[in-house]
């Protein structure tokens, strides 16, 4: 199933999507919670209640509605720094032998067609497109066998990164520098996970303007999924709705000679094969 979060009479809804159309589940089932994240926490019956849902009206258009993230109020949003080899290298820095773990704050996302804003304390701000992991049932301890059983599903991201601010203040201002409040546009659909055979194959790419600058696939990704999930909940607890960003490919802007930021007039695009295309303009601050 493709789920998505949108605004249908000026609160939150869920939609399952049908080609180019909706079922509005507040109105397939009414019983069903408006909010992704409290969706999630019915755990997998949650899901298959959706899915009893697939032959209702599709009431609504996709193009019509405005589409929020996923989820828009995760408790966590968990990321990984230099999980891919070649990104390491671009980034002068040793491929890690455990996951770079960090984390942006959740204020940070933004749906597709949102504007990512600059901010004049930043003029290094940079794309990364990942593949962002929904979890499904939270856990502590998640052995990696079962760790893909906690995944809900998966959606596109863009780690809007302010380089000057990560890598240039004192120790390294990494949360701050990927929290300017529009730096995590997700979406724009949560695929469920039994549509992605396996999250370690999937192409993934962003185009700025039109033009491609990274072009990769998952089956780089130094930790994969189930070993993140394994890793991360091996210290905090995994909650419904969490969502983690596995880090970006090669082809970012600071690696470029020269380097390439963002500003304002840009569109970025991030599409990841079987889930698609999430799209943001860039404009300045006010
Ligand atoms: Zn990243």
């Amino acid at each position: 199933m493709k789920l998505v979060s949108f605004l249908g009479d000026d609160q939150p809804q869920i939609g399952l999507v049908r080609g180019d159309r909706l079922v509005d589940l507040s109105q397939a089932d009414p019983s069903l919670p408006h909010c992704m994240k409290a969706l999630l926490e019915l755990g997998p019956e949650g899901l298959d209640r959706v899915r009893a849902c697939a032959d209702a009206s599709a009431s609504r258009a996709l193009a019509d509605v405005k589409l929020l993230p996923p989820v828009s109020h995760p408790e966590k949003v968990i990321c990984v720094g230099v999980n891919y080899a070649d990104h390491a290298a671009e980034s002068g820095m040793e491929t890690p032998s455990e996951p770079v773990i960090f984390n942006k704050f959740p204020t940070t996302l933004r749906a597709y067609g949102d504007e990512i804003v600059l901010s004049p304390l930043s003029s290094e701000v940079d794309y990364e497109a990942e593949l962002v992991v929904v979890i499904g049932v939270g856990g502590k301890d998640i052995k990696k066998e079962r760790a893909l059983e906690h995944v809900a599903g998966y959606t596109c991201g863009n780690d809007v990164s302010a380089r000057d601010w990560q890598k240039g203040k004192p120790g390294g201002q990494w949360l701050l520098g990927k929290s300017f409040d529009s730096f995590g546009p997700t979406g724009p659909v949560l695929v469920t996970s039994d549509e992605i055979a396996d999250p370690g194959k999937l192409a993934i790419q962003c185009r700025l303007n039109g033009e491609t600058m990274q072009a990769s696939s998952t089956d780089h990704l130094i930790f994969p999924v189930d070993e993140l999930i394994a890793y991360v909940s091996s210290v905090a607890t995994l909650k419904p709705g969490d969502l983690l960003f596995t880090g970006t490919p090669p082809g970012v802007g600071m690696a470029r000679a020269p380097a390439v930021y963002l500003k304002p007039g840009d569109v970025v695009e991030v599409e990841i094969e079987g889930i698609g295309v999430l799209s943001n303009p860039v404009v300045g601050a006010d």
